[in-house]
Order: structure tokens, then C-alpha cells, then sequence
């Protein structure tokens, strides 16, 4: 369905492409993953015509779309694009902002264009919300109806741009939601995304990009577990993990805790695992300022999806001495406690200062 070539596009002396070449099958669906300003949104642009690159080939169902002679709104027709900004027409109802370009562009008859409409508000949910405006929406039901929009000027493939992005994250699972139900309409499909585990369900392949191209692609169990390249790698299990920097002891642990709770959701941990989380650091951060340490103390929670375990970390600059020994006597029920929490706690001196890393069970059980 789409097949790239040698495809390369440079902003003034900026090479962003370099040289990518990939093909997508019919029905198929590819997430996008890789760190901000590599050039994901850049190469879906592309695809949508709304670049045009300095070299390399785009066949979307045998055309090539870079032809010089192409009739580039007619090719734009071809693909739909979802951003992370809705782009709704304001001043029109829900209704209205779906039928415009059919009638005006595709020159549908009112009635059909509207028929159809219905049809697909009520596949994105919002079937009542016909007669509404924009404004009168939510950021997801806005993105719901921006989707529906695409769909009405019936593209052979669909784009979408971080399409969670802006959303506030109680509205995130409605949209996405929504693509999965278009997945399994056999419609093609590229989406540039942080929510991993989204990508993971949906797609077929993921593409990491980086260094001007596609760095390396392969199955979601591949692109998630397994990486084979070393940027990847960094990528993934940046993305997996959760860092805070204490400074000292008056630091705001509403904060540290809101933050923990976001990558909790994130990753589908359970209430409990949150919760035991939340008190585990609470205890071993306590202990440490018991002990009249005064210094940082670095954070992290990191998740292995493969290993199953959530493990917590603890790093300070102190001088090292047996921190588990010291806070079993330090507060001996609280350390009961929070062994019962985990199911490994390991203390380790280094010149450097200590580090605590314990293993919490996934379930939190
Ligand atoms: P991503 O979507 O992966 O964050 P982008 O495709 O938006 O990355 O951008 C890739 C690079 O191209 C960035 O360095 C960005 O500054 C540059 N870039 C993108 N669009 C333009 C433009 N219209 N003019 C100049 N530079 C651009
Ligand atoms: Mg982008």
C-alpha cells in the first residue's frame, strides 16, 4: 500500500530523512516510536504530501506521490491525518465539520454526505453529539470527531501524529480506543506514538526512529523486549523507567508522589503495587534522613516486562555504611513492614556512596 525509497528531505543545511526506504502492506498497521525532533513527524508529512522532499520515491497504491506532475490535492486525498491538535472547523456543528469536504470536495450529495456521517459518529462514539459545536466537547471527544472527520473523505490510509498528546490523561483511553477499533477494520495505518503499550496492541511492526531513518524495525515484542540496536535500547528503557532527585528532606512529596502514580497508570500497575511503591520509598526515605543524612538521594522505579518485576532503587553520595542493618534498628517494625513489601532488598557500599535496590512483586500482592 505504501512503499518509500531512498527517501530524503533536508530543512536548510538540517538533514532530518536521510535515505529511508520502507513498505507497509494493505490493512497493516505501524506505530512510530523515537525521541522528540528525529524526524517522525517530518517522514508522516511526507506521506501526506504536506512536504515535499528533496529526493526518493512514495508509491501510495502504485502512484508515486512525489511526481513532480502530480495533482497534490488529489494525492493529499489519499491519506488522512490526525494531529495532535483537533483543527476543527469552530463554527460549524459536529455534522457539518464531516460533510463540508465530502460535499465540497468529493461532491457527494448533502443527504449521503450526512447518511454517512451518522454512520461514523456513531462508530467514533458520538452519535448525539451530531448537532453539537467543538466547543461544547471534550480534548477526546474533539479528537474522536477529528478522526471521524478523516475517515468521511475516505483516505485508503490513515496518519496520525501523537494523537493522545494534548490530551488531558483521563481522555487518552477514549481515542485510543477508538483507532484500535479502526485496526481491526483492516484500515492502514501509520501512528506516531509515546504509549507504548498501545503500540505493542495494535501494531504489526514498530518502527524506532533515529539518525535520520528508521534505526531499526521488527515486531513490537522485538522493539519492546528485545532490541537489538544499542539506541533502542536507551529508548525503551528510558521510556520504562521513572526517575526523582530528592535534595534534601523537606523535598515535596506530593509532587514525587503524583509523578509516580502518572507512570503507575502508564503501565497498568495495579492500586496496591502503587500504593506499596508509594510506602516503600516513604520508609527507605525516612530511614535515611533518621540516620542524619542529610545529602541527595536519587529515585528510580524501573519495569521489566519481560522479568515481570518492578524494581525500586535508592542512590545517595553518603559514606557507606550497612543501611539495612542500621534502619532494622533504627525502626524495626518499619522495616518488617517493608520487607513484607518486596520480595528482594539488596544494600550495596560503594565509594561512591550506597545503593538499595528491592524487587517488588508485579500483582502487589
Ligand atoms: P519529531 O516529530 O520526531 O519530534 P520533527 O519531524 O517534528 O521531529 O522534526 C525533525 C527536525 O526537523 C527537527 O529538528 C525540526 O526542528 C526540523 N523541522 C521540522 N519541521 C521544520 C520546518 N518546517 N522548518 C524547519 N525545520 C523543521
Ligand atoms: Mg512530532
Amino acid at each position: 500500500m505504501i512503499e518509500i525509497q531512498n527517501l530524503s528531505m533536508r530543512f536548510g543545511n538540517e538533514r532530518v530523512l536521510e535515505n529511508v526506504s520502507a513498505s507497509i502492506q494493505e490493512g497493516e498497521v505501524v506505530s512510530v516510536i523515537g525521541p522528540s525532533g528525529v524526524g517522525k513527524s517530518t517522514f508522516l508529512r511526507c506521506i501526506n504530501r504536506l512536504e515535499t522532499p528533496q529526493s526518493g520515491h512514495i508509491f501510495i497504491g502504485g502512484e508515486d506521490i512525489l511526481d513532480p506532475g502530480a495533482d497534490v490535492p488529489r494525492i493529499r486525498r489519499k491519506t488522512g491525518m490526525v494531529f495532535q491538535s483537533f483543527n476543527l472547523f469552530s463554527h460549524l456543528t459536529v455534522l457539518d465539520n464531516l460533510t463540508i469536504g465530502p460535499v465540497r470536495i468529493l461532491n457527494e450529495a448533502r443527504e449521503e454526505a450526512e447518511a454517512r456521517s451518522h454512520v461514523l459518529l456513531r462508530m467514533v462514539g458520538l452519535g448525539e453529539k451530531a448537532l453539537s459545536l467543538p466547543c461544547e466537547l471534550s480534548g477526546g471527544q474533539k479528537q474522536r470527531v477529528a478522526i471521524a472527520r478523516c475517515l468521511s473523505m475516505r483516505p485508503k490510509v490513515m496518519l496520525f501524529d501523537e494523537p493522545t498528546s494534548a490530551l488531558d490523561p483521563t481522555m487518552v483511553s477514549e481515542v485510543l480506543a477508538v483507532i484500535r477499533r479502526l485496526t481491526r477494520e483492516g484500515m492502514t495505518m501509520v501512528i506516531v506514538t509515546h504509549e507504548l503499550n498501545f503500540a505493542r496492541d495494535v501494531s504489526k511492526r514498530i518502527f524506532y526512529m533515529d539518525e535520520g531513518g528508521i534505526y531499526e524495525s521488527g515486531p513490537p515484542e522485538q522493539i519492546m523486549s528485545a532490541p537489538q540496536r544499542e539506541r533502542t535500547r536507551v529508548f525503551i528503557n528510558r521510556l520504562r523507567s521513572f526517575r526523582y532527585h530528592i535534595e534534601h528532606r523537606d523535598f515535596d512529596v506530593f509532587e514525587m508522589n503524583a509523578d509516580i502514580e502518572t507512570f503507575c497508570e502508564k503501565h497498568f500497575f495495579s492500586r496496591t503495587l502503587l500504593q506499596h511503591i508509594q510506602l516503600a520509598i516513604e520508609k527507605i526515605v525516612a530511614f535515611y534522613y533518621q540516620r542524619g543524612d542529610s545529602g541527595a538521594i536519587t529515585v528510580t522505579l524501573s519495569y521489566s516486562e519481560t522479568e515481570g518485576t518492578v524494581q525500586l532503587q535508592f542512590e545517595d553520595q553518603e559514606a557507606p555504611g550497612d543501611f539495612l542493618t542500621d534502619a532494622e534498628v533504627g525502626d524495626e517494625s518499619a522495616m518488617t513492614l517493608l520487607k513484607g513489601l518486596v520480595r528482594d532488598i539488596v544494600w550495596q557500599p560503594s565509594p561512591k556512596g550506597n545503593r538499595i535496590t528491592m524487587t517488588l512483586n508485579e500483582s502487589g500482592s
